[in-house]
Formats: structure tokens, C-alpha cells, sequence
């Protein structure tokens, strides 16, 4: 993530003409990524983003894709634990985002670099991808 390689391809995802990059999220409910939302899942390329709304079984029951301009890093996603008692906080879906700013930080057991999107444009992978192809 750090290094904005694509998460199928593991290359580079710099040096797209307009600079930005290209982020791949699951949406069953279609919604679209927003503005400074925070993610631990890092960009991919228009041909790897092909291939993973094809192949990939989580993203199956539908996706959303948008083209990003700056993903500076926020903080993490981690366990986070109880100063007093030691033991994990509860946690949903079990990682909780954290940012570099929060007191917590420091009782956390990060797992994955988090990121925030800015500057995020929604785009239709098949028209991007169809334009590349061209
Ligand atoms: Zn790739």
C-alpha cells in the first residue's frame, strides 16, 4: 500500500498520464467510493482491475471503482487493546480503523497500512478498460 503497487500484479500503479490511481472496492449496494474514505486495499491497474471483477469471488455480488488523485496515508487498520485490562476490544468486522492521531495508536496492533482517498472520480471499469484496450 505504502508503495502503490497493485494488489493483483504487485507492479507500480504510477505513471498513468493523469497521475492518479485507479481503486477497486466491493459495493453489493453499489454505492461509490467517497470522498476521504479510509482503505487498507491498495490500487490496481485498468487491466488487473479487469481481471479481478472477473476472477475474484469477493467481488462477485458487485463493485464499485473510482479514479483517485492523492491517498496519503491516514493511519491503520489493527487490534486495538484495553490500556487497563490487556485484552482486544471488540471490533465488528476485526479490524479497526485507527489513525496516526488517535490516542489509541499506541494500543494498537497494526495489520494493515490505511490510506484516505481524495480526489476520488467514480468511473465505469468497463468503459475505462474498453478506452485503455483502444
Ligand atoms: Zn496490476
Amino acid at each position: 500500500m505504502s508503495h502503490m503497487l497493485c494488489q493483483v500484479c504487485g507492479e507500480s500503479t504510477f505513471g498513468r498520464s493523469d497521475g492518479r490511481h485507479l481503486f477497486l472496492a466491493r459495493a453489493a449496494d453499489g454505492q461509490q467510493i467517497a470522498e476521504g474514505e479510509k482503505t487498507t486495499t491498495p490500487p490496481v491497474h485498468e487491466d488487473c482491475a479487469a481481471e479481478a471483477v472477473r476472477d475474484c469471488p469477493h467481488l462477485r455480488k458487485g463493485y464499485t471503482a473510482s479514479l483517485v488523485e492523492f491517498a496519503p496515508a491516514w493511519g491503520v487498520a489493527g487490534i486495538v487493546y484495553d490500556p487497563k485490562t490487556l485484552k482486544p476490544l471488540p471490533c465488528d468486522d476485526g479490524l479497526t480503523f485507527v489513525s496516526y492521531g488517535d490516542s489509541r495508536i499506541r494500543w494498537t496492533l497494526a495489520a494493515r497500512d490505511a490510506v484516505a482517498l481524495q480526489g476520488c472520480t467514480a468511473v465505469d471499469l468497463d468503459e475505462l478498460v474498453a478506452r485503455a484496450a483502444a
